[in-house]
């Protein structure tokens, strides 16, 4: 189609995409790429991000250039425009020169509504020289979590395109993601040089999605009694953390008459390809996966995803649920875990080949995604606190459904808080979770030693409850903010909801904790 300069932002969504209205915060994006400015865009899956930029790429003049890793889903993308009479094109290592050369040749000539790049191609020079000669409406920056060197999709290539503001700089330019913790949004905000942009924060509450957290008994039989019971002829994901996890359970599902399929990186690429093409055009397919799978994949009418091994983070977790019921229809995000998981996640970080401050913060991206399996409240109030949205509890998880077993930990909790107290006033420092329970648990090791523990009035006080009990309650205090962890070390500070608690006036009960092995005494389930 050609973009008239008199086109609107409306007459193209109506014209080109057939919609009546702009969604969410939509409108307001298009309005500032139109006028020339930066933005930058967090969204939830399925919020409607392509239409950000997609519509101003028409409007303006020139071709819109949108970055993007997914280089196995560019061709269904640009086939998708061109079906809407979109001129679109990508430039990936998939073409041979003839190609390339002919989409060169169209984005020079001004016949090129879009162009979809891969980032590594980009900071080609030649890519660079190319874009400097064509007009460019602007850059989108996909999936732009992607250059968080602390996140769960880091890509090297995604750090150079910071040059873009440089070399560009008339170009508007707009980065989307659906990761949207604080963290993330304000590093890429740096590395991508968007000081200058509007931010567009949307809720990420997917209301459709109902969360459930089990304990694993037996996870593949529990898995299958999910899926025949609940599920049976839907589209679904299931996620494991080992390839040989995927192709293991994807040939018990298919003796058990499932229809799955596995995927993971270390598939040949046809095979790979053809299960995604498979996933993505019959109904009822159950894709067996490692995370590799998932970015990108637009699949309206996937009813559920499944983890069986628990994800490394929340964030990683949010991504992954958050590809069921893009279509707004009720969905399922089903996940059961056990104390197996946490004691493997913790050796992959031991024996990884990050140093020390990636050990600290993957290890506190393990605890988060345990505070949250270990929720008394609702889970989506506490994933949604987790990227600093405040909601009310939903009715739709299993914790508002059926409220899990709990015991009366007020006492524990003020010990645990008074041990943080103490040791922060009579030594005049702070410490992290392992030292405050050895001084709880009275655990006699070279570190109390040194430090002279045993002469603290809380030495011991904590001896009834066992070292991974007393890790749960950690874990659970700091998710409801009675505790902070502070700094890469991770040190613990009482937060400011504390007092109540050690004055008596409230009670603190505790999620029976579900990954323990055996009962404990005082821990008695109410
Ligand atoms: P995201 O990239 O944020 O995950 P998409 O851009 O793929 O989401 O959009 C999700 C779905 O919503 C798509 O099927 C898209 O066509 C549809 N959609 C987006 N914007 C609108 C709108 N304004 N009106 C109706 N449907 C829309
Ligand atoms: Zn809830």
């Amino acid at each position: 189609m050609t973009s008239a300069a008199t086109t609107s932002p409306l007459d193209v969504l109506h014209d080109v995409f057939g919609y009546d209205e702009f969604r969410g915060q939509q409108q307001g994006v298009v309005d500032q790429i139109v006028g020339g400015g930066d933005a930058v865009v967090l969204m939830p899956t399925g919020g409607g991000k392509s239409l950000c930029y997609q519509i101003p790429s028409l409007v303006r003049p020139g071709a819109g250039v949108v970055i993007s890793p997914l280089i196995a889903l560019m061709a269904d993308q640009v086939t998708a425009l061109e079906n809407l009479g979109v001129r679109a094109a990508y430039l990936n290592s998939t073409l041979d020169f003839e190609e390339a050369q002919n989409v060169e040749r169209a984005l020079l000539d001004g016949e090129l509504d879009l162009l979809y790049l891969a980032p590594e191609r980009l900071v080609l020079p030649r890519t660079m020289a190319l874009l400097e000669r064509a007009q460019v409406a602007l850059f989108a920056i996909d999936e732009a979590h992607c250059v968080s060197q602390w996140g769960h999709d880091f890509r090297s290539d995604y750090l150079g395109l910071g040059v873009l503001a440089e070399r560009f700089p008339d170009v508007p330019r707009i980065a989307l993601t659906a990761t949207a913790t604080p963290a993330t949004h304000a590093e890429l905000t740096e590395r991508l040089h968007l000081g200058e942009a509007q931010h567009f924060v949307a809720s990420f509450d997917r209301p459709n999605i109902t969360y459930r957290i089990e304990p694993k008994q037996s996870g593949r039989s529990q898995l299958i009694n999910f899926i025949t019971t609940e599920h049976s002829g839907d589209s679904g994901i299931v996620y494991c953390l080992s390839r040989r996890g995927v192709e293991q359970l994807s040939e018990a599902l298919v003796a058990r008459g499932i229809n799955a399929l596995p995927y993971h990186a270390g598939l040949p690429s046809e095979v790979r390809a053809d299960h995604q093409a498979r996933f993505l055009r019959e109904d009822g397919v159950v894709m067996v996966a490692t995370i590799a799978f998932g970015m990108g994949i637009d699949k309206p009418d996937v009813r559920f995803v499944a983890h069986l091994d628990l994800p490394r983070s929340v964030e990683g977790y949010y991504q992954e649920t958050g590809r069921a019921g893009r279509d707004g229809l009720p969905a399922d995000a089903w996940m059961v875990y056990g104390l197996g998981d946490v004691v493997s996640q913790r050796r992959l970080i031991e024996s990884g080949d990050g140093d020390s401050t990636y050990q600290r913060r993957a290890m506190s991206h393990l605890d988060s995604m345990l505070a949250l399996c270990e929720t008394v409240d609702c889970r989506r109030v506490q994933l949604l606190r987790y990227f600093d949205e405040e909601s009310a509890p939903c009715g739709n998880c299993d914790t508002c459904i059926t409220p899990p077993v709990t015991w009366d930990a007020t006492v524990a909790v003020q010990k645990l808080l008074s041990a943080v107290i103490r040791l922060d006033r009579e030594r005049g420092q702070r410490f992290g979770s392992g030292q405050v329970i050895d001084v709880l648990r009275g655990n006699d090791n070279e570190r109390s030693r040194a430090a002279d523990h045993e002469s603290l009035s809380v030495w011991g006080i904590g001896e009834d409850l066992s070292e991974t009990q007393w890790k749960t309650v950690v874990r659970q205090v700091l998710a409801r903010g009675l505790l902070e962890s502070h700094g890469d070390y991770g040190v613990l500070v009482v937060g400011e909801d504390a007092g109540p608690v050690l004055r008596n006036e409230v009670e603190v009960s505790l999620r029976v904790d579900p990954i323990k092995k055996s009962g404990s005494k005082k821990a008695g389930a109410k």
